[in-house]
C-alpha cells in the first residue's frame, strides 16, 4: 500500500476511530496498538543506544561532550519563560 490520499483518509478514519493506525486493530492509547507500540518503543531505544554509542546527541545527532543530549537541546528542553524574566 502506497502512501497516497487514500492511504491518509485511512489514517485519519482510524485515529479518529481509536484503532492502531498500523493494523486497524484496538488502539491502546496513542494511535497504536500494543504490538506497534513495542516495536515503536524498540525502534527509539534501538536508536537512542546507536546514538549513545556514537557519542551524539540522542535528540539530533550533533556532537556532545559525553551527554546523551547537546548543549542545544538541553537547553531546549529547559526554557521556560519564568527562566527568561528572572535573568541573573
Ligand atoms: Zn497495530
Ligand atoms: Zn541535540
Amino acid at each position: 500500500m502506497s502512501w497516497g490520499p487514500s492511504a491518509r483518509a485511512l489514517y485519519a478514519e482510524r485515529r479518529r476511530a481509536k484503532l492502531c493506525v498500523q493494523c486497524g486493530k484496538p488502539a491502546t492509547g496513542g494511535v497504536l496498538c500494543a504490538d506497534h507500540a513495542a516495536k515503536n518503543e524498540q525502534l527509539r531505544v534501538k536508536r537512542y543506544r546507536a546514538r549513545r554509542a556514537a557519542g551524539v546527541c540522542v535528540t539530533c545527532e550533533s556532537p556532545t561532550q559525553g551527554t546523551a543530549q547537546c548543549d542545544w537541546c538541553l537547553d531546549a528542553r529547559s526554557f521556560n519563560p519564568d527562566r527568561q524574566a528572572r535573568a541573573s
